[in-house]
């Protein structure tokens, strides 16, 4: 391994087309329009509220697992 690495060309050189794989660029939430800071909102593209909104996963699916674990369906 030497230590005379060359410099990081790529990001030196200005890529106006290629913006969308650019992390510093202000990416807006695409239910709201909020500019997006967190790099998982950047991800989804959705604010953490909208991301909530439109995948209200974590509680629904413990209480689906558990009541067909429990077996239990009240008024069957
Ligand atoms: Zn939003």
């Amino acid at each position: 391994m030497e230590s005379s690495e060359p410099p990081p060309a790529l990001f030196s050189a200005p890529q106006p087309e290629a913006g969308r794989r650019e992390p510093r660029r202000p990416v807006r939430c695409a239910l709201c329009g909020r500019p997006l800071t967190g790099a998982r909102s950047r991800r989804t593209g959705l604010g953490p509220a909208c991301d909530a909104k439109l995948h209200p996963a974590g509680p629904d699916i413990r209480t689906r697992r558990h009541e067909v674990d429990q077996d239990t369906l009240p008024g069957t």
